[in-house]
């Protein structure tokens, strides 16, 4: 079973050094706190940063290449969480490309090249690259045994099992979601398969639940609502404030919401996006409904614990039921 993870993607003209150019592993080893830092990339690792940085009283400045922070999941979420970023006067710079970086004795520059054309610069004591990571495919002996690469990953089949029989490759070296728990899932499948024991042949991607640890945290799965009108999927859906919440109004979390997309005319639930205080642990109720089959009316007819922020899937479910 091949396993060996994936590495930081490096960007040319962006090499890590260490010192001033860090990677998301490099961040875990700094031993002072910079005064400043600028992160390139607002996926899940950049925001996660941004955020217990800017905790620790670091200024934090993130710079995202499309349009808006944690671009994979729901736009509404992201607009919670930038919105919840700026008040802690974290800056976002969305729709920028860095293009050059110059280091100064102290410090690093970093010119920003915004969609219009126009140039900004903007200066700090390091720099984070966190834009996205690449195979460990290279290195292994791969091309010994005849295995081909696509895009750095290794093509698999059922039970993540490569062309060749005997070979499996599971987590960040096949083209799955690069996910600690699928990497997990995935091996306990290949395991499985190659004990001879009776086990599903891959992980259906819209039960994979994602999670990215800022405040507020952010609890997903299933396509959002741009995926899934691309993928001519019809859904309906319902969203539930926090502040509707009796817990969310006592622990003074009232930013977030539960969304459900559901099918209009059987109510499978599709997808869920949850933003908010305990977002990460929330999400998985709605899943557990999916996997069991469950329709929105039962997650709204089971009793729920008074107060809870479990509420908040209990209510999103009654307003899919029209109540
Ligand atoms: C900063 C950060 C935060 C993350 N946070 C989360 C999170 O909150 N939740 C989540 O689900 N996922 C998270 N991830 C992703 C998660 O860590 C990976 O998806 C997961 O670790 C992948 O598991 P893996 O077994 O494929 O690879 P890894 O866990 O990377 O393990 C690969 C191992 O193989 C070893 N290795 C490499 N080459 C060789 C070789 N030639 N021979 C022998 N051994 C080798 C490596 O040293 C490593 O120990 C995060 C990733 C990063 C970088």
């Amino acid at each position: 079973m091949i396993a060996t993870g994936s590495r930081p993607r490096v960007i040319p003209g962006f090499e890590f050094d260490g010192e001033k150019v860090l990677s998301s592993t490099d961040v875990l080893m700094l031993e002072s706190l910079p005064k400043k830092i600028i992160i390139l990339g607002a996926g899940a690792i950049g925001m996660e940063f941004a955020y217990i940085l800017s905790s620790f009283g670091v200024e934090v400045h993130i710079a995202e290449l499309l349009d808006r922070v944690l671009p994979m999941e729901d736009a509404d979420v992201s607009d919670v969480v930038s919105r919840t970023f700026r008040r802690r006067k974290i800056k976002i710079s969305t729709g920028v490309r860095a293009v050059n970086l110059e280091k100064t004795k102290n410090n690093i520059k970093v010119k920003l090249e915004a969609k219009d054309g126009t140039f900004t610069t903007d200066e700090a004591c390091k720099i984070v690259v966190s834009a996205g990571r690449s195979p460990n495919t290279e290195g292994i002996g791969l091309e010994n045994v005849g295995i081909k690469t696509e895009k750095g990953f290794i093509p698999v089949g059922d039970y993540y099992q490569t062309a060749l029989q005997g070979i499996y490759a599971i987590g960040d070296v096949i083209n799955t979601p690069l996910l600690a728990h699928v990497a997990s899932k995935e091996a306990e499948i290949a395991a499985a398969h190659m004990a001879g024991r009776a086990t599903i042949k891959q992980i259906e991607p819209s039960y994979i639940p994602s999670a990215v640890y800022c405040e507020p945290q952010v609890g997903s799965f299933g396509p959002t609502e741009e995926a899934a009108t691309q993928a001519g999927i019809k859904f309906n859906k319902a969203v539930f404030n926090y502040k509707g919440a009796g817990k969310a109004v006592a622990i003074e979390e009232i930013d977030g919401f539960v969304k459900v997309l559901y099918a209009p005319d059987t109510k499978e639930i599709l997808a869920a996006h949850v933003v908010g205080a305990e977002a990460t642990e929330i999400i998985h109720e709605i899943l557990l409904a999916k996997t069991a089959e469950l329709l929105p009316e039962d997650v709204a007819e089971m009793i729920h614990a008074h107060p809870t922020l479990s509420e908040a899937a209990m209510e999103a479910m009654k307003i899919a039921e029209g109540r």
